[in-house]
């Protein structure tokens, strides 16, 4: 027999920045939200992972905080211990806004915010279909779940992907405009090394040329207990490579990394991010598609290409669906 369908206000499908700042501040509200994300954890580009004993940060690296909003949030995290400042000025002393770090990782971040908001994890959003004044999400367990308005925060492909899986029609300006968003891919190597590397402090570094993007040094940055370093091919490599066998394109990029290495290479990964950052951002900073029942949709492509975007646009979103009056009944 099918699980019953359960009902909440509002069902927010993503739990990376964008959906858990915009969870957090609808729950501060009062308002009755539930948070579904397909990951083993939250956070989305927020993300860590280990291998073995070495810790790294394979998707943000660092965030950086110019909206005075954002920087407030920062600050708090700042004195719960979950984040701290990473780096401001660069090996010529010259002077850039300072690059927070989350303690110990980026995703630690992700799972602050998370602890205060209701979130599903491993469970994957199919389809969102309406129903009367009502949203049906269909996830690929079999369950549903309904809900008084919706908030999706995947990358705008994926969110299209579950709106045409409901027949949930767009007017077809917004289905062209939101058709044309695309990202920057982004391959990204894991390396686990015998000894320290010698990429000098503060731990990262963007070469400038070739098919490396950023090199950065968990351990030296306080992620990793042991040598662990993450590349990031530029978006032109990661885009020619990305059908390519990816240990070959592993090795490429290794091969161009040997002078920060230093050590020899004992164990490596390597992730292929398909949606990195958008290449284009929305004019604005979520996009409320429907009012009955209302559905909106949020993440870094409708403010910025960054954590800080994310945040924005999933408080944006909070506020957009603050001020719509949900359907009472169920
Ligand atoms: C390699 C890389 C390096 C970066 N470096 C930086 C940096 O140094 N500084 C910076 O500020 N930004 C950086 N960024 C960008 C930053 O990570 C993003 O802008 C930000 O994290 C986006 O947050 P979001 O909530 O919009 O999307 P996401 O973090 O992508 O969250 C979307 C969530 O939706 C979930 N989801 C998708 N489809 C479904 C579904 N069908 N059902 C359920 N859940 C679903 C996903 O699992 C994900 O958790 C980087 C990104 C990458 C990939």
């Amino acid at each position: 027999m099918p699980n019953r369908p359960q009902d909440i206000d509002i069902l927010i499908v993503g739990a990376g920045m964008a959906g858990l700042a915009a969870a957090s501040e609808l729950r501060r509200t009062g308002c009755d939200v539930l948070v579904i994300d397909k990951g083993r954890g939250p956070g989305g580009r927020l993300a860590s992972r280990r291998i073995g004993g070495a810790t790294f940060d394979h998707g943000a690296q660092f965030l950086t905080a110019r909206d005075p909003r954002f920087a407030a949030a920062v600050d708090r995290w700042r004195t719960f211990g979950v984040v701290e400042e990473w780096y401001r000025s660069f090996g010529d002393g010259t002077e850039g806004h300072p690059r927070w770090r989350g303690k110990p990782t980026m995703n630690e971040i992700a799972r602050h915010l998370a602890r205060e908001v209701p979130v599903l994890l491993e469970k994957r959003v199919v389809s969102l279909r309406r129903d009367r004044n009502r949203w049906v999400a269909k996830l690929e367990s079999g369950e549903t779940f309904r809900a008084g308005a919706a908030l999706l925060t995947p990358p705008v492909p994926q969110s299209l992907a579950i709106l045409k899986a409901g027949e949930s029609a767009l007017p077809p300006r917004e289905t062209a405009r939101l058709d044309s968003v695309e990202y920057e891919r982004c391959l990204a190597v894991l390396t686990v090394l015998d000894g320290p590397s010698r990429i000098p402090p503060p731990g990262g570094l963007s070469p400038g040329a070739g098919p490396i993007a950023w090199i950065a040094d968990n351990q030296r940055k306080g992620v990793s207990g042991e040598p662990a370093v993450t590349i990031h091919a530029t978006a032109q490599f990661s885009r020619e490579h990305w059908d390519r066998d990816r240990y070959d394109s592993g090795w490429e990029l290794l091969r161009a990394a040997r002078r920060w290495l230093g050590s020899a290479v004992t164990e490596f990964q390597i992730h292929g991010w398909r949606y990195s950052r958008p290449l284009r951002v929305e004019k604005s900073p979520c996009l409320v598609l429907g009012q009955s029942p209302p559905l909106v949709l949020a993440g870094d492509a409708f403010a910025a290409p960054r954590v800080e975007g994310a945040a924005l646009s999933g408080w944006a979103a909070a506020e957009a669906l603050k001020k719509v009056s949900l359907p009472a009944d169920r």
